[in-house]
């Protein structure tokens, strides 16, 4: 399984997850998405698009205490993460379940 540093839905580091990372529906944690995205094996806001997310994101890196610039550049290439370039249609949670 790939570990990525960054949330593939949000962009946010998993390292600033104060939970460490979201959850599988067996509990398990995921190392691809954060705790405000994924918990339980799916998405909290699965009709979330694209667009929706950036600004999401964007108020949270503010809340982070990140300079308003720099959260802009940041979500800037959201539309890149797995979660949005695999088709967000497909829920992810799917390649898991066995
Ligand atoms: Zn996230």
């Amino acid at each position: 399984m790939t570990t990525h540093n960054d949330c593939q839905s949000c962009g946010m580091p998993l390292a600033k997850d104060p939970k460490g990372g979201g959850t599988y529906s067996d509990g398990t944690k995921s190392h691809s998405y954060c705790s405000h995205c994924y918990e339980g094996g799916r998405f909290i806001r699965p009709d979330m698009t694209v667009d929706q997310m950036k600004d999401f994101s964007a108020g949270k890196l503010r809340e982070m205490g990140y300079p308003k610039f720099v959260a802009r550049l940041l979500v800037r290439n959201l539309h890149k993460l797995e979660r949005w370039s695999a088709g967000a249609a497909r829920p992810l949670a799917e390649s898991r379940r066995s």
